[in-house]
């Protein structure tokens, strides 16, 4: 399969080109139709099968048909840790780069002001490790009542690194009406039991 099979709307197709990426990887090739449709999406997938592309590129499809711009975050990919935060708004900023949605990263371990002068300007995707996320939802900067899209990234690490009770009470606050893509290299049953209790009917996939 070619990329150009994918229906993938310009602006997208030419950052892609740009990337020098030809075909999609086999978790890219079944996850981006499946989720501009709309489905929930479980990936068994480690770092370095494509599977950053895999949630980012039909995130950034499917949030480009929003055309009045707003304030509120449209969608949050939440990861544990900076680099892989960093990494992920990489991607998103090379693959949206002719697209108009704001996009930013929040981590801690650094003073707040920047990422708290960027929240304020309005967000459309938002990278971020548990901890300051909740930070800022609970100083009222961050509200993720007309949340669309939640990605949970490395679910497994997550848990390793003792995240669960964070995670949890991000869920909590998510709308119930949303698309949900969920990601982990191994899927013991602590995870199958999370990604059952947050996914909707989900389109499978392990590679
Ligand atoms: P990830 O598994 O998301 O960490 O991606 C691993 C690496 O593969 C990254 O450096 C990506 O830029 C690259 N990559 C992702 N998708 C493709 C693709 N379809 N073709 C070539 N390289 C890709």
């Amino acid at each position: 399969m070619n990329f150009t099979d994918l229906n993938l709307i310009d602006p997208i197709a030419k950052a892609i080109q740009e990337q020098g990426y030809t075909n999609p990887t086999p978790i890219q090739e079944k996850s981006i139709p499946e989720i501009i449709k709309g489905r929930d999406f479980l990936g068994c997938a480690q770092t370095g099968t494509g599977k950053t592309a895999a949630f980012a590129i039909p995130i950034l499809q499917n949030l480009s048909k929003n055309k009045t711009p707003n304030k509120n975050i449209k969608a949050l990919i939440l990861t544990p840790t900076r680099e892989l935060a960093i990494q992920i708004e990489e991607n998103i900023n090379a693959y949206g780069k002719y697209l108009p949605l704001r996009h930013l990263v929040i981590f801690g371990g650094v003073k707040q002001g920047n990422q708290e002068a960027a929240l304020r300007k309005g967000v459309d995707i938002l990278v971020a490790t548990p901890g300051r996320l909740l930070d800022f939802i609970a100083q009222g900067i961050i509200s993720l009542k007309n949340l669309e899209i939640f990605v949970l990234d490395e679910a497994d690490r997550m848990l390793d690194m003792g995240f669960v009770h964070d995670v949890k009470r991000v869920i909590k606050l998510l709308p119930q009406k949303r698309q949900t893509l969920f990601f982990s290299a191994t899927m013991p049953a602590e995870i199958q039991k999370l990604a059952g209790s947050i996914l909707n009917n989900p389109v499978k996939v392990e590679v």
